[in-house]
């Protein structure tokens, strides 16, 4: 119980604000979060609890601060899946790539400061920005969700931000960003303030064919910082492991404002016997992949509105009435993500059968509500 004639001196700017997460509801089919639905293997949990027992003979001491076998272990699996070579000391890592996100506008951002992001995206950008009391200006994305560099060169000559975030697939449309895109927006910004390029690729191993990765542009772009996470396609986000790849200048710039031994003992070694089993983990990606084409075709042939998605999610629509669409399916067991521009809503790609589960509560909701 609070103690009455007292309240906590919370800043201003946080009054009245609610904490940032989707529901977690227990439900059947939770197509809510962009969780990968396939749980680690038998011999995957049974290498990481041997790694993790290791660990814990040690815990007295704390952990290695600059991670090194992990970074060098993440070095080699984006050398491998982008066909780029990147070296340990272009990596940096956090417990999941929203802290590395909040570590480079620490860096990066601060008061007279600003960060800039195109709208419709992911809703913790703003956030990061007001903890790092940075300033924040959102631009827009075209009606179709593509993105338009003359309207961000105009936001970026005007504001000259020291920090451009941009998820590329984008949350929650599933839209990629062309390299025609990421390299003249990482030249222009050298170019007004010398700014850094955040190329959030959080969902880039579940890209089309053909798609390039922003880490093919790091050679050529010295403010260019590549983000990804092992919460995704590595189907390990309660292991809270997310990293960057970008110059030696900006990692080491990170170093300054990380928490000493940020990353425990017990996460290095998770994530490390993890990175063991990366073609398994990620074996389910093309299947996922596939799965996600299906869903478009089904949903545009049953006559909605369907986002181009390079991502595990599909945003769709439009409804006048989004929150009793998405109510309806919570009704039936089947748990999706209200969110987006208005009429819009994001359900997460899962098993065959979980799409089985929510394409008969979709038909059932419109059955009920027109
Ligand atoms: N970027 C984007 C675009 C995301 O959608 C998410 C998770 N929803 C993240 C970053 C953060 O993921 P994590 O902290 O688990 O790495």
């Amino acid at each position: 119980m609070a103690e009455p004639g007292w309240t906590p001196p919370l800043r201003d700017e946080l009054q009245g604000i609610e904490p940032y997460g989707a529901p977690q509801l227990d439900v059947p089919v939770a197509l809510n979060v962009n969780e990968n639905p396939y749980a680690p293997s038998p011999g995957c949990v049974a290498d990481i609890a041997a790694a993790v027992a290791t660990a814990a003979t040690t815990l007295n001491r704390y952990p290695d601060r600059e991670f090194t076998p992990l970074r060098e272990a993440l070095a080699a699996y984006l050398t491998r899946e982008a066909g780029v070579a990147v070296t340990p000391d272009q990596v940096w890592a956090a417990n999941g790539s929203n802290e590395v996100m909040l570590q480079l506008l620490q860096a990066f951002g601060g008061p007279g400061r600003t960060a800039v992001s195109f709208a419709p995206t992911y809703s913790m950008y703003p956030e990061y920005a007001r903890d790092s009391v940075t300033g924040w200006v959102a631009g827009r994305r075209r009606e179709d969700f593509s993105f338009d560099l003359d309207h961000a060169a105009a936001l970026i000559g005007e504001h000259r931000p020291s920090v451009v975030l941009l998820p590329s697939p984008n949350n929650p449309t599933g839209t990629a960003l062309p390299p025609e895109v990421v390299a003249p927006l990482a030249t222009m910004l050298r170019e007004h303030g010398g700014g850094v390029l955040v190329v959030d690729e959080a969902y880039a191993e579940f890209r089309r064919t053909g798609v390039p990765s922003a880490l093919e542009l790091l050679a050529d772009h010295p403010n260019l910082v590549v983000t990804r996470t092992m919460s995704k396609a590595f189907a390990l986000a309660g292991g809270r492991l997310g990293y960057l790849a970008a110059s030696p200048a900006i990692t080491d710039a990170l170093r300054v404002v990380r928490l000493p031994y940020h990353l425990s003992s017990v996460t290095q070694a998770a994530a490390l016997a993890a990175l063991g089993h990366a073609e398994e983990l990620l074996g389910a990606v093309a299947e996922l992949r596939r799965g996600r084409d299906e869903l478009v075709r089904y949903l545009r042939e049953a006559g909605y509105d369907v986002a181009e998605s390079d991502a595990n999610f599909v945003l769709f629509g439009r409804f006048a009435d989004r929150h009793a669409v998405w109510q309806g399916l919570l009704d039936r067991g089947v748990l999706i993500r209200e969110t987006g521009p208005d009429g819009w809503l994001r359900v997460s790609v899962g098993t065959p059968a979980e799409m089985d589960a929510f394409v008969t509560a979709l038909e059932a909701v419109r059955d009920a509500i027109g």
